[in-house]
């Protein structure tokens, strides 16, 4: 049984100073393969370095919503040209955020579109982080985003009606170990439509380490494990059938060497 971590966090403090066990930990839980999300360019760039130590490791380098009112061209510029290191498999994460109001929705919006031109350059797939925005993010995307190749909704948590627009557009879901909490029954009802083939699965850690491990403040990819037996159940996949999917889903989404392990 292999898994992938879609979508972690390996160069915040939380986990940096500790990443070589992070990883040992993880590997013995079955999950093989990660990919490392920047969130601005000096974590994008330590990622890169991280990602050169690590077999398997690989870096989605953008700059987070939070920040867009402080992106300069220059950091645009800086970030097209980290996407070009060969560990650079994905561009973002990337997209609205209004729930907090770090950035105004216009600062949010033109950094959103620039990070769509940049994955289009690069051939890259792309990473979208989008909340209570989902019109205005599918929005952006049909204005922006026709020439990105490939496009996944991380850490989903909109509902049913919303995952089939996002299905219907040719994208790709994404869940973390939010969707085992108690209070995400709409969560769960979106994930029940998703067909496997369509389904990746991501621990977005340090943060929301999933039931019933939730009290564990400091999550970290072994623990995507938890996430990927719920959604099987869920999902009244076998588990061994459910991990294959979801990994070779991810392999292909990211264009990983197939033989990575
Ligand atoms: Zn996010
Ligand atoms: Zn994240």
């Amino acid at each position: 049984m292999e898994l992938i971590d879609t979508h972690c966090h390996l160069t915040f403090e939380q986990l940096a100073d500790d990443v070589d066990s992070v990883i040992e930990r993880s590997k013995a839980a079955g999950v093989i393969a990660w990919i490392t999300v920047g969130t601005d360019n000096a974590e994008n760039q330590k990622a890169v370095e991280l990602a050169e130590k690590f077999d398997n490791l690989y870096v989605a380098a953008g700059i987070h919503p939070h920040d867009a009112k402080k992106v300069t061209n220059d950091d645009l510029k800086k970030l097209k040209q980290l996407a070009q290191n060969e560990k650079v498999v994905a561009i973002g994460e990337t997209g609205l955020d209004f729930h907090y109001d770090f950035s105004s929705p216009a600062e949010q919006t033109r950094l959103f579109a620039a990070h769509l031109q940049i994955a289009a350059e690069s051939n890259l797939p792309l990473i979208i982080h989008s909340r209570e925005s989902f019109e205005d993010t599918i929005d952006i995307l049909d204005k922006h985003g026709t020439s990105v190749s490939k496009v996944v909704f991380h850490c989903f948590g909109y509902t049913t009606q919303e995952a089939k627009i996002v299905l219907e557009k040719g994208f790709y879901i994404s869940f973390t170990g939010s969707v085992t909490f108690k209070n995400a029954q709409k969560t769960r009802e979106a994930a029940e439509i998703v067909p496997a083939e369509k389904l990746m699965i991501e621990t977005d850690c340090p943060y929301m380490s999933p039931e019933p491990m939730r009290k564990q403040k400091i999550n970290e990819p072994a623990l995507l494990i938890h996430t990927a037996k719920f959604l099987a159940e869920l999902k009244n996949i076998g588990f061994a059938e459910f991990a294959q999917t979801t990994t070779n889903t991810s392999k292909g989404f990211f264009n990983l060497p197939q033989a990575a392990r």
